[in-house]
């Protein structure tokens, strides 16, 4: 105990702000969100379409079957354990696959299927007999890109003749030489970086998909890097922008990018506190915190739990203190390199581990089924101190699609956080119910 002791952070402490953990930027979360939700996000809001012209008549598909793919894509489609198209796919599809070719701007949050129905779209627009690149889609990074790729190895599983090549860091081609392959995915700069040494030549290009278009304005220079390579392309190349929000910056890119488009947009699903039990334990030190969720943790036969703390060294301490006293913990902090994230998230959705502590670098997302309890050993704050009652949707909230309940812990630890919580709870409307750290049966 003595040593953990030393260790232990003051958590009235505010004047050490400096090892806050800031939310991750959006290229991270996006790819942490692509991996650690393994399936469809469902969203019961209505597609929204616009089109330049409102007579153009609209298709929308309820099988795959339907959009008459060659076999083998089929087949790949089938062994992904794809049964029907996703929302955003039924309506997208068929634009994608049109025949002359239909420009399309998708918004959808992710999950909503949106890398499945391009890549879908890329395969089948593929002629393998031209030894060329046909199919050229930007991803935001590195690891976007790998990702993407991965998903169309997968499908076309079945489609050998078809041929890929990822224009990212690392990959280096001898001067002179010519991409043969029927894909090229890759990040803005390398792909610009291979035209202007005429690897590949843009005017063959039949297909331009720029995924991610948000992410891609957030970070600097992606955005004049897709223009450039946008300008030499042809002008009957067909060209597809997806996106997970729709700010007007992201707007009016897409609208120099892609003209006559046909727009689909599925808003997010408001995440709410509905069936959510919400309760608080009044702890005076980071100790009591620790006895609060021992208390919990002893008493409620839960499935998985994920732990907010404030700052990395909180959460070093609190998985430290856990791990000696024999609990399976996992630990998800601004420290660890993105391959190190996926193996936590990996390891924690397979149930390797029940509990996994985090600092802000986890706050969407977490819609991991299997949990069923949240806990803030800190209250969310923003960079004034106040109450983030944003984060804290984030964290505990849930969409309608989840018909369990779920349980989040507030441990409150001071007058300032005692403030917070009385916010949080105003903000919403909703009672957070007091607990005595020593009584959890009340816990439903
Ligand atoms: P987005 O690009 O919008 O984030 P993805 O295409 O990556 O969405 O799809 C999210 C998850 O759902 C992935 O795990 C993907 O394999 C799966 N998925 C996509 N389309 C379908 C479908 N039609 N049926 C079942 N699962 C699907």
């Amino acid at each position: 105990v003595a040593q953990t002791e030393a260790n232990l952070p003051n958590v009235k402490d505010k004047a050490d702000d400096s090892d806050d953990e800031a939310p991750e930027n959006q290229a991270e979360a996006s790819l942490l969100a692509k991996i650690i939700r393994k399936g469809l996000v469902a969203n019961k809001n209505d597609i929204e379409v616009q089109r330049q012209d409102p007579k153009s008549p609209l298709y929308s598909v309820k099988t795959f079957e339907a959009l008459n793919l060659k076999p083998n894509l089929l087949k790949g489609v089938y062994e992904m354990g794809f049964n029907a198209p996703s929302k955003i796919q039924e309506m997208a599809l068929p634009t994608l696959l049109a025949d002359p070719c239909q420009n399309l701007i998708a918004q959808a949050q992710s999950g909503t299927g949106k890398t499945a129905a391009f890549v879908l779209a890329m395969l089948s627009r593929v002629v393998p007999d031209k030894h060329y690149p046909q199919v050229l889609c930007l991803s935001p990074t590195y690891e976007l890109a790998i990702q993407t790729g991965e998903v169309a190895a997968n499908m076309a599983k079945f489609c050998p003749e078809i041929e890929m090549r990822f224009a990212v860091r690392g990959e280096m081609l001898p001067r002179g030489t010519k991409i043969a392959e029927h894909i090229v995915i890759g990040t803005p700069g390398k792909v610009l970086d291979w035209t202007k040494q005429k690897h590949l030549d843009l005017k063959k290009i039949t297909v331009f998909v720029l995924d991610e278009a948000d992410v891609m304005i957030d970070q600097q220079g992606h955005q004049d890097q897709c223009i450039r390579i946008h300008k030499d392309l042809s002008a009957s190349c067909q060209m597809l922008f997806f996106s997970a929000t729709y700010s007007q910056e992201v707007m009016d890119f897409a609208e120099h990018i892609v003209k006559n488009p046909i727009v689909i947009r599925l808003r997010r699903e408001e995440e709410s506190l509905d069936n959510i039990g919400q309760y608080y334990f009044k702890c005076s030190t980071a100790d009591e915190k620790y006895n609060a969720l021992t208390n919990i943790y002893g008493t409620l036969s839960i499935g998985q739990a994920i732990i907010f703390c404030r700052t990395k060294k909180m959460a070093e301490w609190l998985s430290q203190k856990m791990s000696n006293d024999g609990h399976a913990v996992a630990i998800l902090s601004g420290d660890l390199t993105v391959e190190q994230r996926i193996n936590v998230l990996d390891r924690f959705r397979e149930g390797k581990e029940k509990v996994l502590i985090t600092t802000n670098v986890l706050s969407r997302g977490i819609d991991v089924e299997q949990v069923t309890i949240v806990v803030n050993f800190d209250l969310p704050v923003n960079v004034e101190g106040k109450a983030d009652c944003e984060t804290y949707l984030h964290r505990i909230g849930r969409t309608g699609r989840f018909g369990k309940k779920g349980l989040a812990i507030n441990l409150v630890d001071s007058d300032s956080s005692m403030k917070i919580l009385r916010d949080i709870e105003e903000h919403f409307g909703r009672k957070i119910q007091y607990l005595n750290a020593d009584d959890c049966d009340e816990i439903e």
